[in-house]
């Protein structure tokens, strides 16, 4: 049973979680997917996902009232009283696991200020990393005493699992049908010879560099906010529980349709990456939503449209994407992302937007107009270059005309430098 321990935290450590990527003990770099599948017929394990659930809730409380939020703690705290359980011990092991995120993520919540309740898993669900097995096409999970169940995946699934260099790693049944596989892999590594800014606007998502620049279109998310908002504004039944659940579906549906496009940008903001070996770097835009906060002086509508804008949905389809392809992603710090778009990426002159209504900025040193977004992009990847250069302890300017000696850009690891910018920002928030 300690080995099970020992390798859960193991697995922790390496960072096996969903879409996430980190170095494991022996250095290597490790992607993680999962693949769904809904409609299966789960019922006969109901009992067994209400039971998980309940180990879940007290695993929770034990971390609650001890205030543990490590894996080890927490199992070692919980699992002997989980021995009333009539399960199987790695089992056992997941609900220590899941509730430990759970804590963790909480925690995490905590140091940000915000307001929480007592977590709590809600949904009857089955997780494990141990004992299943997926045999032609087929997922079989363990139910005891050598027994396992079988569930057929559908021809997707099968063919996303059939890759031979994949590993799969665990299983999640929830009580609404549904099946998710996780996948690993570990990518190798593209060898960048540039580097990309990626700035996300409320209608357009730019990446480029000085040479070359691509935008994409987002007009259509907008107008998907617009026309929910629109159709939920129409209903006038004043009933807290009819309004609940049509909040909710269309709520849903914006979110989905809205995720879909964002899906299309991403996959080809990646193949962009790929193609021309250009890392991404992402500006820090965390704080954005206090501009179009209540009493700043703008009006309802125009403060609605902003705050719907998905940034950081964006920023994540990309991210997971690229470190699956072994793309490097830069986190520029908020020092970094600074003035962006009110400086020349030619000459570093500030440039000056002449009328409000429209995007384009006028350069008195160059004599030629830029837009806002394309300039911003520049300078994204103009800073993110200089932040590479001093991350390897060559610090020059990083004008256009210095760029003759390109250098190899490998394995940045952007996860370090966001832990170590929310600290600094911590300190000046408070
Ligand atoms: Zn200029």
């Amino acid at each position: 049973m300690k080995s099970y321990i020992n390798e859960l935290c193991a697995q922790k450590d390496e960072g096996y979680f969903k879409n996430q990527f980190r170095y494991n003990n022996n250095c290597k770099l490790l992607a993680v997917k999962c693949v769904k599948q809904t409609n299966c017929h789960l019922e006969p394990l109901l009992p067994l996902m209400e039971a998980f659930r309940q180990m879940v809730n007290d695993s929770i409380r034990f971390g609650l009232k001890k205030n543990v939020s490590t894996m080890k703690q927490l199992s070692q705290l919980a699992y002997r009283q989980l021995a009333n359980y009539d399960m199987m011990s790695y089992y056992k092991l997941c609900a220590i696991s899941h509730a430990a995120g759970i804590l963790a993520n909480r925690k995490k919540s905590l140091q940000r200020g915000h307001k929480l309740r007592q977590p709590y898993a809600r949904q009857p669900l089955l997780i494990s990393c141990y004992g299943f097995k997926v045999v032609d096409g087929i997922l079989k999970v363990p139910v005891g005493d050598g027994q396992y169940f079988d569930i057929p995946l559908n021809n997707y699934v099968r063919a996303v699992l059939s890759n031979p260099s994949l590993n799969v790693r665990s299983f999640t049944l929830t009580a609404n049908n549904s099946v998710s596989i996780c996948y690993m892999k570990e990518p190798t590594q593209i060898e960048c010879t540039n580097i990309d800014g990626i700035d996300r606007n409320l209608n357009n998502v730019t990446i480029g560099n000085i040479e070359r620049i691509v935008q994409y279109d987002l007009s259509k998310a907008v107008t998907i906010t617009e026309n929910t908002r629109s159709i939920i504004k129409s209903f006038k039944r004043n009933d807290i529980r009819v309004r609940k659940n049509l909040y909710s579906k269309y709520g849903k549906r914006r979110k989905n349709r809205i995720n879909q496009l964002l899906h299309h940008v991403s996959k080809a903001v990646v193949q962009h990456g790929k193609e021309n070996r250009s890392a991404i770097a992402f500006e820090d835009i965390r704080h954005i939503r206090k501009l179009y906060q209540h009493g700043n002086h703008q009006g309802r509508v125009y403060r609605g449209r902003l705050n719907s804008w998905s940034f950081a949905e964006i920023k994540k389809q990309i991210e997971y994407k690229a470190k699956w392809e072994g793309l490097p992603i830069i986190q520029l710090s908020v020092k970094d992302t600074r003035n962006t778009s009110k400086l020349c990426p030619r000459c570093g002159k500030k440039i000056t937007q002449v009328d409000r209504k429209t995007r384009q900025l006028w350069c008195d040193q160059c004599k030629r107009w830029m837009d806002r977004d394309i300039v911003a992009a520049m300078n994204l990847s103009n800073r993110g270059r200089s932040w590479f250069e001093r991350s390897q302890g060559f610090a020059k300017e990083t004008m256009k005309g210095n760029m003759e000696k390109e250098p190899l850009i490998l394995r940045v690891d952007a996860g370090k430098l966001t832990f170590r910018l929310r600290s600094k920002q911590n300190l000046s928030t408070k």
